[in-house]
């Protein structure tokens, strides 16, 4: 025990064998009266916690893969792990998720606030997060084009103009695809056709399999 906390139980008249970080965990259960025995992961009861990467350039993208992608290297090598925070009466959990990049000398990692009980979204910061290929690099609109079989041509052009999801969302707008990118007027309605499912930016690896 540190001094300081000594004298904080002197001074506030607290006797100190009911002093211990974890009795102060298992005596104070937050809502849902959930007590060591109920669960014997005593690490419950920490605070939300966030890690890594927390800005919109690396978490929409990464957030519109379907959490699968490394933003920053493009690699399928998501590790996540779930850190609990805490257990609700209905066994409805809360935390912060944790995603990491397993590729080597990589390292790219982020975190999300995650409650089961929400029934619309489990990650509710992104309830309202824009849906669609918002900030992909250029690596990523190659794995979607080849999630929308986009066909080799449009593919081709999207490696040669170093295409970004803004970029192609920007043309778009302008209505400049066809003479930007170089290609027919078919292949612009396919690549829109596709940029209207936005929930389809998903990249995870069941989804992009043909
Ligand atoms: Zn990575």
């Amino acid at each position: 025990m540190s001094s300081l906390r000594r004298l904080f139980n002197r001074v506030s008249g607290r006797p100190e064998e009911d002093y211990s970080s974890y009795n102060s965990m298992v005596k104070t259960p937050p809502p849902g009266r959930v007590t060591a025995r109920d669960d014997p992961n005593h690490e419950i009861w920490k605070p939300q916690s966030f890690v890594g990467d927390q800005t919109a350039e690396g978490r929409i993208p990464f957030f519109n893969t379907g959490f699968a992608v490394c933003p920053k290297c493009g690699e399928r090598n998501i590790w996540r792990f779930e850190e609990k925070a805490g257990v609700r009466a209905n066994g409805d959990t809360y935390g912060t998720e944790i995603f990491r990049c397993r590729t080597k000398g990589c390292g790219w990692k982020t975190s999300f606030l995650y409650n089961d009980g929400t029934t619309s979204c489990k990650y509710y910061e992104t309830s309202h997060w824009p849906k669609g290929v918002h900030y992909f690099p250029n690596s990523f609109m190659l794995m979607w084009a080849d999630k929308h079989d986009l066909g080799s041509s449009i593919k081709h052009q999207f490696f040669l103009k170093k295409l970004t999801g803004n970029m192609l969302t920007d043309m778009e707008q302008e209505g400049s695809m066809e003479e930007k990118l170089e290609i027919k007027k078919k292949e612009v309605e396919k690549i829109c056709r596709a940029l209207k499912k936005p929930l389809t930016a998903v990249l995870t690896r069941k989804a992009s399999k043909k």
